[in-house]
């Protein structure tokens, strides 16, 4: 038995195992230090507990119990895409970990008996379910995989005979963040956000979040493969308001992206873009160390301060653009990554993609300016870019 610190007694105390009727995670908090934990779990109650993302091992988990007046802070190590606390007892995911300790101390200083609920979340997780965005998994098949992804692999499905994207999410901490999430994306509505549908939480700990199927795949890839003899300046100017117009309704609703680039804007049957991955992007920012960020894409102030604001997605945007102009390259060619941050905190900014339009450019440039409040709106950009296509400066 790995603990964090402290030692266990072996004592478990009785009672009926019921970890289904918890909402789904609701224990988790998180990056939580241990004496937050610790505060959290007072009044001393024995075996109120709760799950912490590891302080002192990034990618691990804690879990911390009350047990006879103290808290137990037991290791639980991920390897291989495996959990453990005692490397005998192996588990998927942290639902079954939990579980399993439910029914049984089984070394721990006591079994789990009750939740620390994380506050917040199980409202918003009534709330989604109490609206029916809960879907049945005996109505959906799932058919192949189209992509593997930050937060695990997305299929092609088919849900009562319509053609469904879903994305299958393993991680706990995406799980969750995810749910907390989930009601206010149940409320964004918009002809260029990938839709989503529903979702299918299991009680073995799985998510399943179902959107629409957008046929023709990422923009980077679309862009990439088709390339200047396919795509003319319409197409490109097309693109590239599509995305505006999603950023612009995002903007009005204070909703912040955290991750636009191409590689997380979708094209459908009927080539309309659609940014997707919002919701998901707020979790990845918020517990990644800055050094995992797309340093590329990311705004200066938000790598330095985690500072995301519209005006770091306008920064973002600016990139797409640059990305959708120059038909999918990799931003910032031949300047070493190490190298980007510096450059650009000291003014440097890309020169325009071959053939771009220089009222394109112009609008990107703006993009980029180091003072956020400079950089313009998305209602700002998305009038920018309509007279580029009015007065035809694009072609
Ligand atoms: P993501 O996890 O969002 O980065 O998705 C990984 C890959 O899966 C993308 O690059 C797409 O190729 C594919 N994909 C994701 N969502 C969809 C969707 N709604 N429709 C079709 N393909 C998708």
């Amino acid at each position: 038995m790995h603990e964090e610190a402290g030692g266990g007694t072996g004592d478990s105390a009785r009672g009926p195992p019921r970890p289904q009727a918890w909402p789904s995670h609701s224990w988790f908090h998180g990056k939580i230090t241990r004496e937050q934990a610790e505060r959290l779990l007072c009044p001393p109650e024995t075996g109120l507990f709760l799950v912490r993302e590891s302080t002192n091992y990034p990618g691990d988990y804690t879990l911390c119990v009350s047990c006879d007046g103290k808290v137990e802070h037991y290791r639980i190590m991920y390897h291989a895409s495996k959990l453990s606390i005692d490397e005998e007892v192996y588990f998927e995911n942290l639902m079954q970990l939990v579980e399993h300790y439910t029914s049984d101390a089984d070394g721990l200083c006591t079994r789990l008996i009750k939740p620390k609920l994380m506050e917040g979340t199980v409202a918003a997780q009534d709330e989604f379910f109490r609206s029916g965005w809960a879907l049945n998994m005996k109505d959906l098949k799932l058919l192949q995989t189209i992509g593997k992804g930050e937060f695990g692999d997305v299929m092609l499905g088919d849900y009562r005979g319509n053609k469904v994207a879903v994305k299958c999410i393993k991680n706990d901490a995406t799980a969750q963040a995810f749910l907390a999430e989930a009601s206010v994306m149940t409320q964004l509505r918009h002809s260029n956000l990938v839709q989503l549908l529903g979702v299918i939480v299991e009680e073995k700990g799985g998510l399943y979040i179902v959107t629409e199927y957008m046929a023709k795949g990422s923009l980077v890839d679309y862009l990439r493969s088709r390339g200047r003899s396919v795509l003319g300046g319409d197409c490109l100017l097309k693109f590239s308001l599509d995305v505006c117009e999603a950023m612009e309704y995002l903007e009005g609703n204070n909703f912040v992206h955290r991750d636009l680039a191409a590689r997380n804007v979708l094209v459908s049957e009927d080539n309309v873009a659609k940014v997707s991955d919002f919701g998901l992007t707020k979790e990845a920012s918020s517990t990644q160390d800055t050094g995992k960020l797309p340093v590329k894409w990311t705004a200066p102030e938000a790598l330095r301060e985690k500072k995301f604001s519209t005006k770091s997605d306008v920064w973002s945007f600016g990139i797409l653009l640059w990305e959708i102009y120059s038909f999918g390259r990799v931003p910032y060619p031949r300047i070493p990554l190490k190298d980007v941050v510096p450059r650009v905190e000291k003014g440097y900014k890309m020169d325009a993609p071959d053939g771009c339009p220089a009222a394109v450019y112009e609008v990107m440039k703006n993009c980029w300016h180091l003072d956020a409040a400079t950089r313009p709106s998305f209602l700002q950009l998305r009038e920018q870019l309509e007279h580029i296509k009015t007065h035809e400066l694009h072609l």
